[in-house]
Formats: C-alpha cells, sequence, structure tokens
C-alpha cells in the first residue's frame, strides 16, 4: 500500500544534495537562490474569480511553509508533509483524527508531553489507551489488540533512556492488527533513521529539534507514507486548529534544515566519542547510549540506524537527585537547558521537566551533544564529574 503512494527510491540527486539546495530553489521572478518569506494572510483572486496559485488564506497554509513540507517529504521518502505550530500541536492534531473509542498502543517512556495528552484522552475522552515496555523487545506484540487497535505509537530511540524499538518489527505487529504505525523519529532525525524504508505509515518530528536545529523555532511536521482518508482529515483538522507553521518560522526553518545533514553528522559522531569516554566512569551509574555494544538496543539500532546512533545520551550519577544536581551545577560548557538537537549543547536533570507521571530515575542527566569541539564537551563533563 505505501509503496504505491510513495516516490521510488533513488531517483534524483540525493538527501544532501537536496536539502542544501533547498530542492533546487531559484525564485523564478528574481533568481534568487533562497525561497523569499512571504507574510501575507491573505492571496487574491483574479478577475474571473481564480486564485493565483494554490493559496487563499494562511491558515490553511503558506508559500513558505509549503516548501518546507515540500523538503520533509523529500527529506524522507514521503508521499506529503505538514507542518505545525510545535511538535504537540501535531500530535495533538493526530489523535484528534481518532474515532472516538480508537485504541492505542503507546510506550511506557516516551516524550512526557504527548504521554500526558494520551493519558487526558483516556481520562477524560474515551480513548483506549495501552502502554507497553519498550525495554522488552516482546512488549508490543503483547499491547497490540488485532482487529481493535488502531494505532501503534513509537519514539525511538527514546526520550530520555534512549532504549531502541525496532520499527521493522512493530510495523509488521501493527500492520497484521490492522493498526497503523507512527514513529516519534525526532532523536533519530531523518539522517539516521529511515522508518519508512521499515514500514512505518506516519512519521512524527518536533521540528524544534534537529531538523531547524538553532534553538529559534518550535515547530512540528507529520509525514505520510500515502495521503489517505485519516491524512485529508489531519490537514482538515490543521486548518480548523490553526496549527500551521507560520511564515517566519517556516523560513527559519529552511534555513535550519538545509545544514542538517551536516549538524546530526557531527553531533552523532560526538555523543558517541563522549558515551565511550564516560563508560565505566567511576562517579557514573551507567551511560545511556544506543551506539555503546553493552546498551540493550544496540544491535537492532546498528540495524535501524546505519549512519549513528544520535547526538542523545544520558548518565546516571551515583549519589542520587543531589549529586545529579550537584554536576548540573559545576558544568560550564554545556548549557542548562531543557530542549534537544540545537547547535549548542544542552544538559538537563530530566526529574526537573517530567511530569508526575514520570518513571525516569532521578539521578539522571540527560546531554543534548551539539556540534562544539568535542574535546570541550568531554574536559566540561569531567571536571564536573570529578568534583563529585
Ligand atoms: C520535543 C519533543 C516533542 C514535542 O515537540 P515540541 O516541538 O516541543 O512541541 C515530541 N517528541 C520528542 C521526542 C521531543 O523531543
Amino acid at each position: 500500500m505505501s509503496e504505491r503512494s510513495r516516490p521510488p527510491a533513488n531517483e534524483g540527486p540525493a538527501r544532501e544534495t537536496l536539502m542544501a539546495q533547498a530542492l533546487h530553489y531559484i525564485d523564478e521572478q528574481t533568481g534568487a537562490v533562497t525561497p523569499a518569506w512571504q507574510p501575507a494572510t491573505t492571496f487574491a483572486r483574479r478577475d474571473d474569480a481564480g486564485f493565483y496559485g494554490d493559496f487563499r488564506y494562511s491558515r490553511s497554509g503558506n508559500p513558505v511553509s509549503v516548501h518546507l513540507e515540500e523538503m520533509l517529504a523529500r527529506l524522507e521518502g514521503g508521499a506529503a508533509a505538514r507542518v505545525f505550530s510545535s511538535g504537540l500541536s501535531a500530535f495533538v492534531c493526530l489523535m484528534e483524527t481518532l474515532p472516538h473509542g480508537a485504541h492505542v498502543v503507546a510506550q511506557r517512556i516516551m516524550y512526557h508531553g504527548a504521554l500526558d495528552w494520551l493519558m487526558r484522552l483516556r481520562d477524560k475522552r474515551g480513548l483506549k489507551l495501552t502502554l507497553f515496555d519498550q525495554s522488552d523487545p516482546a512488549g508490543l506484540t503483547g499491547a497490540i489488540a488485532p482487529g481493535a487497535t488502531d494505532l501503534v505509537w513509537i519514539e525511538t530511540p527514546c526520550n530520555p533512556t534512549w532504549d531502541i524499538t525496532d520499527i521493522a518489527a512493530a510495523a509488521e505487529a501493527a500492520h497484521a492488527a490492522g493498526a497503523k504505525l507512527a514513529v516519534d523519529a525526532t532523536c533519530a532525525s531523518p539522517v539516521l533513521s529511515r522508518p519508512f524504508d521499515l514500514g512505518a505509515d506516519l512519521i512524527f518530528h518536533s521540528a524544534t529539534k534537529y531538523l531547524n536545529g538553532h534553538s529559534d523555532v518550535t515547530a512540528g511536521a507529520l509525514i505520510a507514507a500515502s495521503e489517505d482518508d485519516q491524512w485529508h482529515e489531519l490537514c482538515t483538522l490543521r486548518n480548523y486548529m490553526g496549527s500551521v507553521l507560520p511564515p517566519f518560522e517556516s523560513w527559519l526553518a529552511i534555513r535550519g534544515l538545509r545544514t542538517v545533514f551536516l549538524r546530526v553528522g557531527r553531533a552523532s559522531q560526538s555523543a558517541l566519542a563522549i558515551a565511550r569516554h564516560l563508560d565505566g566512569h567511576p562517579a557514573l551509574e551507567a551511560v545511556l547510549y544506543p551506539g555503546l555494544p553493552g546498551h540493550p538496543g544496540h544491535e537492532v539500532a546498528k540495524r535501524q540506524m546505519p549512519g549513528g546512533f544520535g547526538g542523545m545520551l544520558s548518565i546516571t550519577v551515583k549519589g542520587g537527585r543531589q549529586a545529579a544536581a550537584d554536576v548540573c551545577a559545576a558544568l560550564r560548557v554545556f548549557v542548562r537547558a531543557t530542549s534537544l538537537g540545537g547547535v549548542e549543547s544542552l544538559a538537563e536533570h530530566r526529574i526537573l521537566v517530567e511530569g508526575a507521571n514520570s518513571i525516569v530515575p532521578d539521578n539522571l542527566i540527560r546531554l543534548s551533544v551539539g556540534i562544539e569541539d568535542v574535546n570541550d564537551l568531554i574536559a566540561d563533563l569531567d571536571q564536573a564529574l570529578q568534583k563529585l
């Protein structure tokens, strides 16, 4: 099904080329090599009442957001993409397409905001929700109900433990039960994993993270393997909810996306170097990173993330919550802030942001590795851990 709708692979320039050139953009009127920022909220009709192009009113899309969507569809190899004013607004909109009483299967550890929203839908709106243990390879199959499950939502690597869910196995299990598979691929980014090649039906990104990559745009994206009824409803709902990404944010995101391969490649290499350096450190209980051979998801990650294991890792510190707080306070190069996927490295004592439902250990520090000199980052972590 999805194969028919998606453009054939290996046709035309490589994804790196397409992104660097914003799809070989050349403005027809001026020859400009970057897409123009177009802030209009309304678009004129001609004398015959027809429109000049595809645009009428900016709640349903603007020329800049549509160009970004074309880039994302090409980047993921999907049939279509839509961008939203945040990752969570994309998630909320997708959940809104599900009928009353729908059954959703999701990971016990996943992005906390999306999990909180699912629980809210369960408690207030009749959603049936089954959570599975993402660290158990058999966990998902037990949670799916053949003929009853509508959507399987996975996040891999997942926030903030970086457990790996096998995308191909999840797609097979979801499809066998008549459900769709949606993958939150925010942390892998399109550079390191290709969920459509492994059978996913929908790909989600918080574009706030690696896609934009500069910590200056809040945005979300959904990409579909095929434009089916649910997809059309999603587009309609985005219009009702008014959650399209505005022109300026779309413009910045295009600019950020042009360097996504360079940024993610560098972050991923540096994160691996940091994880190897810290592995076995006497001040640490554990280093959580799928690129380490001891990580339970390492073999699956090698298969489904052939380009690298990503720029995200976590450390659990000996001495509990206070020790983790002390390490965060001692960092001088890492910036202490939430979020991830930007060019600057960030460290976060995760317990401070996760809600009451969280089962994340209170001595866990999440690191988002940026593109700085990796020796500066390693030296910073070393000096902070030495103070324990
Ligand atoms: C940040 C994030 C989200 C939510 O996206 P926003 O852009 O912050 O709304 C969802 N999933 C993952 C994995 C994230 O890191």
